[in-house]
């Protein structure tokens, strides 16, 4: 009888162990380690199903893509670990500052995009613009020196059944030509 117990209690450690293991393993495949926000393709999957859901719903979907500037002269000037660190401090600001019910990625880089659910374009450049000025008026300490950077975003949205657009990557497509936009007016600011 004892035995019979103690082996039970052992098979439900070991279910226990077993599905913590699985949840390690899929933040591990989902998650950017050095943002913290979700990865590239953990993006794209629950990016694409919002947008099937708003459309089928016929609501309102934005997306914000964002690039920081001169990242390049940052890591030329204070190095590649000071570059890191900036971009841990951008995961961390996107996490405080959006909807839990928005999805943050790193698409790659220093770019990331980050899905606003039932928010129209109006609703989107407001919360961009405001996340841009977080961005402008942080500081970073890196190994004592004080660096500040700012970022470029790009707006896109689709209101309910939007004509042209099929899909997740026609909306990517018109932010990152909005972010290009952004980058052409003279960067440290918002495009649609
Ligand atoms: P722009 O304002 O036009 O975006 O200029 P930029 O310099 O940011 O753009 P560019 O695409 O030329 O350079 C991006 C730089 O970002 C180049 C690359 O070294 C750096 N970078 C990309 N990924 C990482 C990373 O994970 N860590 C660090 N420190 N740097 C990175
Ligand atoms: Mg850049
Ligand atoms: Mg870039």
């Amino acid at each position: 009888m004892m035995e019979i117990r103690e082996c039970l209690n052992k098979s439900i450690r070991d279910v226990t162990e077993e599905r913590r293991i699985q949840e390690k393993l899929k933040f591990l495949a989902t998650t950017d380690s050095l943002s913290g926000l979700y990865n590239r393709a953990e993006f794209m999957n629950q990016a694409r199903r919002a947008f099937a859901w708003a459309r089928s719903n016929n609501e309102e979907l934005s997306l914000l893509i964002m690039d920081l500037d001169h990242f390049k002269n940052i890591n030329d000037t204070f190095g590649h670990g000071a570059g890191d660190e900036i971009i841990r401090e951008v995961g961390r600001i996107i996490t405080t500052s959006f909807r839990k019910t928005d999805i943050a990625g790193r698409l790659g880089g220093e770019e990331f995009a980050v899905v606003l659910k039932n928010a129209s374009l109006e609703d989107a450049m407001m919360v961009a613009e405001k996340f841009r000025e977080i961005v402008a008026r942080k500081e970073v300490i890196y190994e004592d020196q004080k660096i500040s950077f700012t970022i470029s975003i790009g707006v896109a949205s689709i209101n309910g059944n939007t004509e042209n657009i099929s899909d997740i990557e026609d909306v990517l497509k018109m932010a990152d030509d909005a972010l290009y936009k952004a980058k052409a007016k003279g960067r440290n600011c918002i495009s649609t």
